[in-house]
């Protein structure tokens, strides 16, 4: 599926491909089966014998037309979109690892994704070690253990927004054999393709940036291809033994390059059944017309606010790996397209929590929701809001400071964003 053309052609063609006399947009298949002939041909299809539709909660066309759409985007040759971000996360580790398995994650990660990670995944037998992302290669490399099946990270580590070194991950998990799955959100493919530094599989969550309008929750996990299972077949055998619910199929004989795609969806859709709603996809394919045209914008927004925040003296910190001050410059330039990194700034406001706070109900255009990468500039105070259940010792340890405001900047008139921050200041 490797496509030639450039992304924001993607964006807007990629997907369905209307044959003549057939609908211009992307129709939403608003069906849960599909009608065959004869008995064989759907026994086929349970087989896995033949590709074709039968159920939704499996496949359904309005779906696969737009993951295969994120697939060109980001390289890859393979995409399965799901219902949220967080069962994006849950397929992609549990798509390898089982009951008595191990896997290594970056410790700044989605609060969600932590608590999957570490709280729920636990429940089923599956362990995971918290690295910090910014140690060296050879730390990283004390986690691992020989039950370790699959490493773990966040390009721009919401809200902590610390860059991931890719090709550094993608080296400490290719040196033990196992694959790199990078949580790719924040930067979109537009600012970063994370296959290109190495990693194997990417997931977003594609309520963010991907929809961009605040419309649909919805993930997406997509495949590079990649990554040898075969080459390592004693660790992952659920990849390349025969699955007996499919007869004695084995994925990565029987489908290649197209073998964690498959599986993802023929046991993990078929068993747990996560599916995005085609009407969802539908929303979610509208945003993506427009990716290429809504992050350039976000980003430049984001660094005139993260310059501005900088520059005023009520700020006591700011961090966005725009800014030269960041100790994640050098890596953003290098990783991130024109390095650019994402709408999001981190900051907090002098005299701590209480003043953050008072800024915050200050502000007028920027609305207080539970959100981020929103074409609306929007705000949240993690230490109230997210993670209000943490003590502010914990709060420290989970990189989210009690002053710290999440900034997600839009896509409106930055002078306008502006005064409304001027707002919030005059307020103290
Ligand atoms: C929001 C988010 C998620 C979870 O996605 P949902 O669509 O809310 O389930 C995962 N990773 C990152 C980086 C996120 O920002």
């Amino acid at each position: 599926m490797t496509d030639k053309r450039k992304l924001g052609t993607l964006c807007v063609q990629e997907g369905w491909k209307p044959k003549t006399g057939e609908s211009r947009v992307l129709p939403i298949y608003q069906s849960t089966t599909f009608k065959y002939d004869n008995t064989q041909q759907m026994a086929d299809l349970f087989d896995l014998k033949a590709s074709g539709y039968f159920y939704t909660r499996l496949q359904n066309p309005t779906n696969d037309f737009v993951a295969n759409k994120i697939a060109a985007l980001e390289g890859g040759v393979a995409a399965m979109l799901t219902s949220s971000g967080q069962a994006a996360s849950f397929y992609s580790i549990f798509n390898i690892c089982e009951a008595g398995d191990h896997f290594i994650s970056s410790s700044t990660i989605y609060g969600g994704t932590y608590n999957l990670f570490a709280v729920t995944m636990k429940k089923l037998g599956i362990e995971v070690t918290f690295v910090d992302p910014d140690a060296s290669e050879e730390e990283i490399g004390k986690a691992f253990r020989p039950n370790t099946k699959a490493v773990f990270g966040e390009t721009i580590a919401n809200p902590v927004l610390n860059v991931l070194d890719i090709e550094k991950f993608a080296r400490i998990a290719h040196s033990h054999g196992v694959p790199l799955i990078v949580d790719n959100t924040f930067p979109t493919p537009i600012n970063c393709r994370p296959f290109d530094f190495g990693a194997d599989i990417v997931i977003h969550s594609t309520t963010k940036y991907m929809d961009g309008h605040a419309t649909a929750v919805g993930g997406v996990i997509v495949d590079s291809g990649n990554f040898d299972w075969d080459a390592h077949a004693d660790k992952f055998p659920g990849m390349t033994q025969p699955d007996p619910s499919y007869h004695g199929l084995a994925y990565s004989k029987a489908f290649g390059k197209a073998a964690f795609i498959t599986k993802a969806t023929a046991q993990l859709m078929r068993d747990f059944g996560s599916i995005q709603s085609p009407q969802n996809a539908f929303l979610l394919n509208l945003g993506l017309e427009t990716l290429h045209l809504r992050v350039p914008r976000h980003c430049e927004n984001a660094l005139t606010v993260a310059q501005y925040l900088e520059e005023n003296p009520e700020v006591a910190w700011v961090n966005y790996s725009g800014l030269k001050s960041s100790p994640y410059y050098e890596l953003a330039q290098k990783q991130f397209t024109n390095g650019r990194s994402c709408g999001v700034v981190t900051f907090g406001i002098k005299g701590g929590r209480e003043r953050s706070i008072k800024f915050m109900d200050s502000l007028n255009l920027t609305c207080i929701v539970t959100h981020v990468a929103d074409a609306r500039t929007c705000v949240l105070h993690p230490a109230s809001h997210t993670h209000r259940q943490l003590t502010d010792e914990q709060l420290i340890e989970a990189g989210v400071r009690p002053d710290l405001i999440r900034y997600s900047v839009g896509i409106e008139d930055v002078e306008d964003i502006i005064n409304d921050l001027e707002t919030g200041f005059k307020a103290l």
